[in-house]
């Protein structure tokens, strides 16, 4: 769909290698990865994870989503490239020694311990606008300073148990474009800013659609581009590069979530590729 959008006349679309060991490891606990790459996960992580049904090929899965995020993280910071993203990943439920909600391994933990190790990266700003809370991610970094999480997210949804973000920004369920604009729009700015992120993480998720099974959320495909252009203007602004990443989508029919991803891409691409801001 990118490429029938045009999206490759000015982005290169690649495949994702697998993540590396070492890399895993920076974000995760030793045990918990040698479990799961070895098969035995103990059945009740399994089922929190909820990947059905659950085969071999789930190792394979889950190292590409890892190695795309940090693909795209080394072509922002060791590349040069302003935007670069995964049409994956987005795994924010995964803790540091457990996975739920269809999520093994964090991948912004992963990017952002790859940005610190490799580029000397201590100003992440992670910017977590699925429309279930990140709480994997905010659990990861609660006592750590040097990655700022952000969610909105909705307040009667999935997890149950919410976390601490940095930053959370809870709206109810059934909240349209306008009530949910005007809560990002509220708080956004500063976070680019004094100082601004060296890196941006834009976890993308567009389960807040009408039509999305999960999200109890009331936006319009509209209004989820409204969102990704206040976060691609913001980052901009900054001068931060921004790595976007998928995050949820349960639409029924699926063609929605998958129009909407499409936007956070193209616009990703449009928004980085002008001198506009
Ligand atoms: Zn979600």
């Amino acid at each position: 769909m990118l490429r029938r959008r045009g999206v490759d006349d000015v982005a290169d679309i690649r495949d994702s290698p697998p993540c590396a060991l070492a890399d895993l490891l920076l974000a995760h606990d030793a045990d918990y990865v040698s479990a799961f790459l070895e098969g035995r996960l103990d059945p009740r992580i399994a089922r929190r994870i909820g990947l059905r049904p659950w085969t071999d090929r789930i190792v394979e899965r889950t190292l590409k989503i890892l190695g795309g995020s940090v693909a795209a993280t080394h072509a922002l910071l060791g590349g040069g490239a302003a935007v670069a993203g995964n049409l994956a990943g987005g795994t924010h439920h995964a803790f540091r020694a457990t996975g739920a909600g269809y999520c093994v391994f964090n991948d912004i933990a992963v990017a952002a311990e790859v940005a610190r190790r490799d580029y000397g990266i201590d100003r992440v700003l992670v910017v977590d606008l699925d429309v279930h809370q990140g709480d994997g991610t905010a659990a990861i970094y609660e006592n750590d300073p040097s990655v700022f999480t952000f969610s909105v997210h909705c307040a009667e949804n999935f997890p149950l148990r919410k976390q601490r973000s940095d930053l959370d920004v809870p709206v109810p369920q059934g909240t349209g474009d306008a009530g949910y604009l005007s809560a990002l729009e509220e708080v956004l700015d500063p976070l680019f800013a004094d100082p601004a992120p060296q890196l941006v993480i834009f976890q993308a998720g567009v389960d807040g659609l009408a039509e999305d099974h999960l999200g109890r959320l009331q936006l319009s495909r509209a209004g989820l581009k409204a969102r990704n252009e206040l976060v691609y203007r913001a980052a901009r602004r900054a001068g931060a590069p921004t790595l976007v990443l998928m995050g949820g989508g349960y639409s029924r029919p699926i063609e929605h979530t998958i129009e909407a991803l499409g936007d956070v891409f193209e616009q990703a691409v449009a928004a980085f590729a002008t001198d506009e801001y």
